[in-house]
């Protein structure tokens, strides 16, 4: 079934734009599309070019957060909220009239000051970082695109913008150049649909590691994080997302979306053309009509 899913997605004309604030986005084949999905039970379905990595961006907010999480329990959530934005990921206005205090970690302004907590506790917050998705995805390597996060620093004029408010606001304690170097690092991760999915089908096994491993989260703790992913996983188009698709998820700028469905089953698709909010047009579609011909959805 996904398979054919795959093919009438494909066949339907998609206008979406591929992100272009970085050369190396800019420079993707939009025409590239992957999906693949696995579950808790140990099978897998795939098509199109699930094997080829590509720029996760946004996504990694989602295993930025749980370890941030893991380390702090809930006094995380006196630096940040759990409260969909309903503005784009990059805004600054809420962020000056709610005092530097991010609506939710899962926006720019959120994932940046989660890169300051790990910056706290990690004296390497990068290698321990790469550790940890190491661990939940039992991926023995985790590639990051020296050439992506340059091109971050670059053009990261919004994001410099984002901690310095939040500086002043005094809700960012380190030095700011070290926590956008760890939010561009991250940003600039590279999975394929295959690894994604694999990423991610820890937090659809509630915070335990695949196939009889270690609990690295209480089940308690995962379910807030996939409150968090349903309700602020894709930004001023969270509510769509769960009215279509109906599934805890998150997206990325490099055309990547990534939904689970707790206690059985991880997918991820990647299609690099973007709809205005900047989320994959083929990406959702293909949720939306995977969840709705198997009926495989939360709701
Ligand atoms: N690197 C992007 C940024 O910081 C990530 C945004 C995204 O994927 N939505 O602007």
């Amino acid at each position: 079934m996904l398979e054919t899913l795959y093919g009438d997605v494909l066949a339907v004309p998609d206008h979406g734009q591929v992100a272009i604030y970085i050369p190396e986005l800019a420079g993707v084949d939009p025409d590239k599309f992957g999906v693949h999905l696995a579950t808790l039970d140990g099978r897998r379905f795939g098509a199109g070019d699930q094997d080829e990595r590509f720029s996760i961006q946004s996504i990694v907010k989602v295993p930025s957060l749980a370890l941030a999480f893991k380390d702090c329990g809930e006094s995380l959530w006196e630096r940040v909220g759990v409260e969909p934005s309903g503005d784009p990921f990059n805004s600054l206005a809420q962020l000056e009239y709610e005092h530097g205090i991010p609506r939710n970690p899962l926006i720019n302004a959120g994932a940046i000051v989660i890169c300051d907590i790990l910056c706290s506790l990690y004296a390497d917050p990068l290698a321990a970082f790469l550790q940890f998705v190491s661990e939940i995805s039992g991926l023995p390597e985790i590639a990051v695109n020296a050439d992506v996060a340059a091109s971050e620093w670059e053009h990261g004029f919004r994001n410099a913008a984002l901690i310095n408010m939040m500086k002043s606001y005094g809700n960012v304690v380190n030095d700011i150049d070290r926590v956008l170097d760890l939010y561009f690092h991250q940003c600039a991760i590279e999975m394929s649909c295959r690894e994604l999915a694999d990423t991610f089908l820890f937090f659809a096994n509630h915070g335990r590691q695949v196939g009889g491993g270690e609990a690295l989260l209480t089940s308690s703790m995962t379910k807030r994080l996939n409150a968090v992913m349903l309700t602020c996983g894709f930004y001023d188009e969270a509510g769509e997302f769960a009215y279509k698709v109906g599934l805890p998820g998150k997206s990325g700028v490099g055309g990547g979306i990534v939904a689970i469905h707790p206690g059985h089953y991880a997918v991820a698709v990647w299609s690099p053309r973007l709809n205005m909010k900047g989320n994959s047009v083929k990406g959702m579609r293909l949720l939306e009509v995977l969840t709705t011909r198997t009926g495989f959805s939360i709701f």
